[in-house]
């Protein structure tokens, strides 16, 4: 089989990520891996060695430890048996980075990092929709919560979008638009990847 092949999605809290993710997976043929989901599963798993320190850290807006994660990741791509790949929420850090690049990094492409920003207002307001939706709401979009996933994106996350920046890998996606409209700008990225 090919190289595997990644891309690494990444932005605020609440800037739809998941929602493009799923879109450009159901366009090209690219298997969706959402971290923080895989977290979210994890936690709830019985008798999972992780679950306490999973939970204390999404409800803190703090970054699970890379060596978790990685093996969350690297389980889900390999039970896929495909070859390229969405990453969602991930590297978040340096730690996270370095814990990639020492693992699973090796035998892995990155091909560029998605990266969709919008302003922070827009990103809290999507966040309490979310929230707020019937049986849909996830136990961290509250305001608290929040507060501390931004926190965390600003300090940890945005010097990790800058470092890929310097190495010519970032493509830069406006979030602050329609649904739609954000995803005509991310074909552009996939084009080549079309099958038609
Ligand atoms: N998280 C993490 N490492 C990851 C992905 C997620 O620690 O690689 C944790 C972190 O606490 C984060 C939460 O999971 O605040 C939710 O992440 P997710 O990406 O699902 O949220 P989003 O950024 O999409 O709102
Ligand atoms: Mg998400």
């Amino acid at each position: 089989m090919a190289q595997k092949k990644v891309v690494f999605v990444l932005g605020p809290p609440g800037v739809g990520k998941g929602t493009q993710c799923r879109k450009i997976a159901h366009r090209y043929d690219f298997v969706h891996i959402s971290a923080g989901e895989l977290l979210r599963q994890e936690r709830l798993t019985p008798n999972s060695q992780h679950g306490e320190l999973i939970d204390s850290c999404i409800r803190e807006g703090k970054i699970v430890p890379a060596e978790i994660t990685c093996k969350l990741l690297e389980k889900e791509m390999e039970a896929s048996g495909k070859d390229k790949f969405l990453i969602d929420g991930f590297p978040r850090n340096q730690e996270n980075r370095d814990g990639w690049d020492t693992t699973i990094g090796n035998r892995v492409d990155v091909l560029f990092v998605l990266f969709i920003d919008a302003p922070v207002e827009i990103c809290i307001q999507r966040c309490m929709n979310r929230g707020a939706a019937a049986g849909s709401g996830r136990f961290d979009d509250n305001i608290e919560v929040l507060e501390k996933r931004i926190n965390t994106h600003i300090q940890e996350t945005q010097p990790t979008i800058n470092y890929y920046e310097e190495l010519n890998m970032v493509v830069y996606i406006d979030g602050n638009k329609p649904e739609e409209a954000v995803f005509e700008d991310i074909k552009k990225s996939f084009q080549r990847f079309d099958q038609n």
